[in-house]
């Protein structure tokens, strides 16, 4: 066992929490006693959780901060090596079912101070406006119970918090002002998507991401090695472990890490607290308020695990929909070789995008929306892709393999609708703690088919017109899990009002992806966060009203 093994022993305590911009140094972190509720207990510190403790810390909230996982310093303890890193993945036991059954671990969630942003791609984007209200003005699907107005303005924060780099006018959506730091250039993969958008006259442009294009502060500028799925070890990224989180810290927030949340207690119709299990025990935390912000599979469960002779179908689930409209995103892709030597792994694997078919809605026979990147597998990824894409196995995936430098390839992360059937419930089995892990059920619909016939065959024409030869078509996979405890304007058709909070127990919030009532076509941080911003204002404009 290593001396400092951030997995098998918190980081956090004693007053003090890792300098993660510092190799081996600390910050002073106050500490909160647990039989003295606090305001806020707040379970996960990614995008969604991560951003509210930092919002409501700076607020002058007491609030302590709860994560499952280990407290990193990405500048030790992250190496460029896809085995290594698995260490980032939530890899516990899920049982997946349905008529597409979908794969967890590393691409969709993450057990780490700072959440799944410690290994996202970084693409930062806004939603399309109308899909706030989809069933209004398009047709289909659920309105949400904010206005993109509203959002735009918590967008512009988040992306100034993440120094988001853009391009200088981006072609889709209302006039927004600059992006904080000029685009990224573009990598040779990104310039095919750039060629191929340009031959089928469609508009493209350099993708929004969260890593620096300049220096801020003590993070160095992004150095395009390509890591960044298994986690930046140089800073660049603009993850929630090194944004909102050291702010949290700086405004009094404590971080408590290797610390599992496995009840919500209420008593009275109100919570009391948090059971979590932190150092070999089961603990209690008093809190005025409990937040949940666990991602679209660890927010329900918790909540369910939660029933109680109160509450007995779960916390903040009569209408019955905690766990309910699990929606992931559509994540295809089209792949060809060119002569060129591109080595598409070489910097953030998703520097040019088009949200061509996001905005247009004519020529379509579906509902929803999708955008399309250009990519940059590294070597494991890569592998799993050719051996479950097209089937090569042994020497014909060596052969593969070694042509990697020649690859070439586009990917969608498109719209999935809300349904119902697509859930998250409890298992009978139960984990290392004794909680009954989730069961998740996902089947997609013809909506969803004809998207992917759609947007993979428009990819695959794209890389033609570039002259890309053998073509193949990668047609299972899916990215980002949302849904689960979405919100909305009335109590029977949602779990949490405009401010993420539980119709139910009024002291009991959820903010995370979990609350998206649609997932629109472009990927979801940049909206959990945006999210996160305004529940904390709104907690703050509460609390001066008394209406907390
Ligand atoms: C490989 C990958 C690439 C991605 N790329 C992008 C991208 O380019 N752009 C984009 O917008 N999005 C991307 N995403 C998605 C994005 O990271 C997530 O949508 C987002 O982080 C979800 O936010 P969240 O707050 O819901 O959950 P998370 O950020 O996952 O945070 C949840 C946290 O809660 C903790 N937790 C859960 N349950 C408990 C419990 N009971 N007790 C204590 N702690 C608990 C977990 O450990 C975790 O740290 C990517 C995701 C992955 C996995
Ligand atoms: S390419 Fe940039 S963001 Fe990605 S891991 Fe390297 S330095 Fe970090």
């Amino acid at each position: 066992m290593a001396i400092d093994d951030p997995q098998r022993e918190p980081r956090a305590g004693a007053g003090r929490a890792p300098d993660v911009m510092r190799p081996g140094g600390w910050v002073p972190m106050r500490e909160y006693r647990e039989d003295e509720a606090v305001d806020f207990a707040i379970v996960g510190t990614g995008a969604g959780g991560g951003t509210l403790a930092c919002k409501l810390a700076e607020a002058g909230f007491s609030v302590v901060a709860f994560d499952a996982g280990p407290y990193w310093r990405p500048l030790e303890d992250f190496a460029s090596d896809e085995c290594e890193q698995q260490k980032l993945y939530w890899t516990d036991d899920r049982i997946v079912d349905g008529d597409h059954p979908l794969k967890m671990g590393a691409n969709n969630s993450g057990r780490s101070v700072g959440g799944s942003t410690v290994h996202f791609a970084m693409v930062s984007l806004r939603f399309r406006p109308e899909h706030f209200r989809t069933r209004s003005t398009l047709g289909y699907g659920v309105d949400w119970p904010i206005d993109w107005r509203e959002m735009w303005r918590y967008y512009d924060e988040v992306e100034r918090t993440l120094h988001i780099s853009g391009p200088v006018r981006y072609p889709w959506g209302p006039d927004r002002g600059r992006y904080p730091l000029r685009a990224h250039p573009l990598n040779a993969a990104a310039e095919y998507l750039a060629r191929g958008a340009e031959a089928l006259g469609i508009d493209w442009t350099e993708t929004p991401i969260a890593t620096l294009s300049a220096p801020v502060g003590r993070s160095h500028p992004c150095v395009y090695r390509g890591f960044c799925v298994t986690g930046c070890s140089t800073n660049a990224k603009q993850s929630v472990l090194v944004t909102w989180l050291p702010r949290a810290l700086k405004a009094g927030a404590e971080i408590r890490d290797l610390a599992m949340v496995g009840r919500v207690e209420t008593k009275n119709g109100r919570c009391t607290g948090v059971h979590y299990h932190r150092e070999g025990a089961w603990r209690f935390q008093k809190a005025r308020n409990v937040v949940v912000a666990g991602y679209a599979i660890e927010t329900p469960r918790l909540l369910l695990n939660s029933a109680n002779q109160e509450f007995p179908e779960g916390l903040a689930n009569s209408s019955g929909l905690v766990g309910k409209n699990l929606m992931t995103q559509l994540n295809q892709a089209a792949w060809g070789q060119v002569d060129d030597e591109v080595r598409s792994y070489k910097g953030p694997p998703s520097l040019a995008i088009s949200e061509h078919w996001n905005y247009t809605d004519a020529g379509k026979d579906y509902h929803g929306g999708w955008s399309y990147m250009s990519q940059g597998p590294l070597p494991q990824v890569w592998a799993k892709s050719l051996a479950g894409g097209r089937g090569l196995w042994g020497q014909a995936l060596i052969d593969e393999m070694a042509r990697n430098n020649h690859s070439v390839g586009l990917k969608m992360v498109g719209e999935v609708l809300p349904y119902e059937r697509n859930r998250v419930t409890l298992a009978d089995e139960t984990d290392q703690y004794g909680l009954r892990i989730p069961r998740i059920t996902f089947s997609m619909g013809p909506n969803e088919q004809a998207m992917i016939d759609h947007a993979v065959d428009f990819m695959d024409r794209s890389l033609e017109a570039t002259g890309a030869r053998e073509r193949w078509k990668e047609m299972d996979d899916t990215a980002h899990l949302n849904g689960t405890a979405r919100m909305g304007d009335d109590p029977a058709t949602s779990v949490v009002d405009a401010d993420c909070r539980s119709w139910d127990i009024p002291n009991l919030w959820i903010c995370d992806g979990s609350v998206f009532p649609t997932v629109g076509g472009v990927n979801p941080s940049l909206t959990i966060q945006a999210i996160a911003c305004r529940t904390g204002d709104r907690i703050a404009e509460m609390s001066r009203k008394g209406e907390l």
